[in-house]
Order: structure tokens, then sequence, then C-alpha cells
């Protein structure tokens, strides 16, 4: 592993130059913190599929061991039960930092983590997020923007922890000339995503396989740009891989309401799925849809999937896990 690190991450901190990608050593030992959840394990997929070594990192708060299943047996994969609130000591040449406990211990994960990429010269991606936007007062939100987020609201523990992050990331690269990059990743769906943990695209699918009503919060009229999982881990590769800092905007442009979502969803699995109107939560941002200029020009990355074509994938998934193997249609 010391070769890897050296010409992964060390030399290339003391020189401050750069390594082109074919000089560095091409299979490598990478950490995913968080790698049982939704966007880890399909990151791990990708990452032992090109001959990677793998160490998933995971307390199982929110994750799933079967989510991993399919590694189970490969020597190269290894799974640690463990909370990164806690200190850690592993051999690595890069982190990819995904697990997020609530706040405001995600910072103290988020500083072990620092620490231990420091130890032995890692790379370290944060996972970051576009509620660092907050409610946003520019449309559509670009890197430069510094958000409008209310410290003391509701959802200002979730907010604050992913911007703090970012600013212990900023520090670690400024003082210990640590390689970092950072990804703000913008509203994210697909297989294996939690059924029941109260997002949009989640709630809606799961209702409409159950025949439930679609519970839209509000009027519906605020926007979401939705991303699909396999587009979001092709561009935090690339950012991971590549020679730019960021923050990078990783996110779907194509902007809808929560009505249109509706109306997807409709036409994806029940044309009669009702629609039933909640009360918001409070400080619910208005509107959101990244800006990808940069993450295109710097990364060469720009999402391929629709939600039309993303939303079928995920639905055979939830109607497998919902129904079991062999509900047929679940109709
Ligand atoms: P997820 O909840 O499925 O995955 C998070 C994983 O971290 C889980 O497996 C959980 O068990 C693990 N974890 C939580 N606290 C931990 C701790 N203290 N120690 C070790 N493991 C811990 O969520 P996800 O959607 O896969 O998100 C992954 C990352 O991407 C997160 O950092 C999240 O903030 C970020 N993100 C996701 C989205 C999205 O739309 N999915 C959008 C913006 C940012
Ligand atoms: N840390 C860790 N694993 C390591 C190195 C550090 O978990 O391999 C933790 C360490 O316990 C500390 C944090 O990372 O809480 C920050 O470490 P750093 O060395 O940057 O700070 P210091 O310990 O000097 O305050
Ligand atoms: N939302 C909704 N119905 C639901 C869950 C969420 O209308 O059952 C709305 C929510 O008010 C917000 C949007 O969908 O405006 C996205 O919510 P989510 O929690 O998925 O993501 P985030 O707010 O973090 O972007």
């Amino acid at each position: 592993a010391l070769d890897g690190r050296l010409a992964g991450g060390l030399v290339a901190g003391a020189t401050g130059g750069k390594i082109p990608l074919g000089l560095r050593r091409k299979t490598m030992r990478i950490l995913v913190t968080g790698g049982a959840g939704f966007v880890g394990s399909h990151l791990v997929d990708q990452l032992i599929g090109s001959g990677h070594s793998v160490i998933v990192v995971d307390n199982f708060f929110t994750g799933r061991k079967e989510n991993l299943a399919q590694h189970f047996g490969n020597p190269r994969f290894e799974l640690i039960r463990h909370d990164v609130v806690e200190p850690l000591l592993l051999e690595v040449d890069q982190i990819y930092h995904l697990a997020c406990p609530a706040s405001p211990t995600n910072v103290v994960g988020t500083l072990n983590m620092l620490g231990l990429a420091k130890r032995v010269g890692a790379r370290f991606l944060l996972t970051s997020t576009s509620e660092v936007y907050g409610d946003p007062l520019q449309h559509p939100q670009v890197e430069t923007y510094w958000g409008n987020v209310n410290p003391i609201g509701v959802r200002s523990c979730y907010d604050e922890g992913k911007r703090t992050a970012e600013t212990l990331t900023m520090d670690y690269h400024r003082a210990a000339a640590l390689e970092v990059r950072i990804a703000r990743i913008f509203n994210t769906y697909g297989p294996r995503m939690c059924i029941d943990d109260g997002r949009v695209v989640s709630n809606f699918v799961a209702q409409a396989l159950r025949k439930e009503p679609l519970t839209v919060y509000g009027d519906g009229k605020q926007t979401r740009s939705f991303q699909y999982v396999s587009d979001l881990v092709q561009g935090l590769i690339k950012l991971m891989e590549g020679e730019h800092v960021g923050p990078f905007n990783l996110g779907n442009p194509g902007e809808f309401t929560m009505l249109e979502l509706a109306q997807v969803v409709q036409e994806t699995i029940d044309p009669n799925a009702k629609i039933e109107f909640r009360r918001n939560t409070e400080d619910d941002p208005h509107k959101r849809k990244p800006d990808i200029a940069k993450a295109k020009e710097l990364l060469g990355w720009e999402p391929t999937v629709t939600l039309r074509r993303g939303l079928p994938l995920m639905v055979s998934d939830f109607r497998r896990r919902i129904f079991g193997d062999h509900a047929g249609d679940g109709t």
C-alpha cells in the first residue's frame, strides 16, 4: 500500500506537483465511509468493478448490509462496522466520505476522516449537498453562490453541518496540504434508496405501489432537480480522479415541480394514483436546480439519465423490496 500512497498522495502533496493519472498506481486501496448506504453501495460496485480494493466503514444507521451482499467473499472487499465519530486507523490511498450522521456529529466524523487522510496522505472527497445553498436567492445555483441558510431553522442542523464540513475540508487542504475534493450533490434517486426515509421520490414511488395517495407538501409548486444514482457515481469518480478541488455541483439540471414529479410517477406506476395535499415543513427551499457548467468544463461530466428513463429502474427495485421477489407487478 505504501507505494500506492506515495504515488497517489504524498509525493503530489509534498511537491505540489500534479502527477498524471497514467503514472499513478492503477489499483488502489479505497475507503468508502457510509458505503452500505444508497449512494455509497453503488459507488462501491463501480470501484470494485474497476479492480480496486475497497474498505467500507458504516454503522448501519441508515445503510444495510444487503446493499453490499454481492461483494461478500471477495478478497478485495472489507466491511467494518464503525461509527466515524470515533477515531479510526487504516492505511488507504483515497477516502470517499459519505457517512453522514445527523449534525453536529457529522462535523466530528468529517474531522476524524480528515485526520486519517492527513496521517496517511490519502486524497479526501467530501460528499456535500445542494442544501448548503439553503433557500436560494440565485437560480440556478452556481458554485460561487454562498447560499441562504437559516442558522436556527428546523433544517439547519444538516445544512450547517455540511457547510462546516466544507470549511474543515478546505482548512485541511490549506493548512496540511491535503488533497481534497468537494462534491455538492443535488437530489439523487435510484435503486436501494431507503423506502421510508421521507424523501419525495421514495415516498411517491412507495405510495403509488402501495395504492396510497401521493402526499404533496404545500402547493406542490416548489421545484427540485432529480439525478439518477449512476450519473452521480460517475461524477464522484471523475471528481476524485481529476485535478480540481471544487466545489462542484453534481446534479441533473432537469427541473420539476412536485406536482410534475407526481405526474411522472402516475405515468410510470399508476395513472389512477390520487394526490393528497399536506402542510409543508418550515424553510422548505422554493426551488433548486444546479448550474453544472463548471463540472462539464473541468470534469467532462454531465448526467445522461432523464427522470422518465431512471424512474422505472427504481420502481422495479422498490416493487421487489415491497412485495417480495414473486409478487408480479404488485397490482
Ligand atoms: P444513506 O443514508 O443511504 O447513506 C449514508 C450511510 O452512512 C448509511 O449507510 C449510514 O448507515 C452511514 N452512516 C451514518 N452515520 C454514520 C456514522 N456515524 N458512522 C459510520 N457510518 C454512518 O444516504 P445517501 O443518500 O447514500 O447519501 C450519501 C451521502 O451523500 C451523504 O453524505 C449525503 O449527505 C450526501 N447527499 C445525498 C443526497 C441524495 O439525494 N441522496 C443529496 C445530497 C447529498
Ligand atoms: N484521526 C483518526 N484517524 C487517524 C488520524 C486522526 O481518526 O488516522 C482523528 C483524530 O483522532 C482527531 C482527528 O482525526 O480527532 C483530527 O486529527 P488531526 O491529526 O488532524 O488533529 P489533532 O489530533 O492534531 O487535533
Ligand atoms: N415533498 C413532498 N411530499 C413528500 C415528501 C417531500 O411534496 O412526501 C416535498 C418537500 O416538501 C420538498 C421536496 O418534496 O419540497 C423535496 O423533498 P426531499 O425531502 O425529497 O428533498 P429536499 O427537501 O432535501 O431537497
